[in-house]
């Protein structure tokens, strides 16, 4: 089990190093034990919890969420604008305009916008989107024509524009 790390090799040959590299890893593996009984353990509570709950105490919850949902609504207007762009997304999803046809769609604008970003006109690399120039949010469609490639961080810091979620 010679390395070509010399220094490493002995180390190795130390029983107090390799002592301390065993408790080491001991240690750690403890934590993420306790980490994932601990998460086990509240997932079943709140399980228990849930079953445990009559039909009126479930309406009760569904209702006390629906009335968070129409405050936030009302008061949060990035919180409206990307519940608008869900929506819309689910429409054009149940109409059958994103689905199938998505990747198609994303190499031909890849294509046509010849790998720049439209957004600071450098090209992209990996982590790239397809942006709604007109956010879905604001009635502009997703259709090739309103699609331009995009940096995904581009993309994020146009702000309450939830849409590169596409
Ligand atoms: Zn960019």
């Amino acid at each position: 089990m010679n390395s070509t790390n010399p220094r490493r090799d002995a180390l190795r040959k130390n029983p107090e190093w390799r002592e301390r590299e065993r408790a080491y890893e001991r240690a750690r593996r403890r934590v993420r034990y306790e980490d994932e009984t601990l998460r086990q353990e509240k997932n079943a509570k709140l399980r228990a919890w849930r079953a445990g709950m009559t039909e009126a105490q479930k309406a009760k919850q569904r209702e006390a969420m629906l009335a968070r949902h129409r405050r936030r609504l009302a008061s949060d207007p990035a919180y409206k604008a990307a519940h608008r762009a869900h929506q819309l997304r689910n429409t054009a999803k149940r109409r059958g305009a994103i689905g199938a046809g998505e990747a198609v769609q994303r190499a031909f604008i890849f294509e046509r916008d010849k790998g720049v970003c439209h957004l600071c006109g450098l090209k992209v690399k990996k982590a790239w989107v397809l942006d709604h120039v007109i956010p879905l949010a604001a009635g502009g469609s997703h259709t090739k024509a309103n699609l331009a490639l995009a940096h995904a961080s581009c993309n994020a810091r146009k702000g309450a524009n939830l849409t590169h979620l596409f």
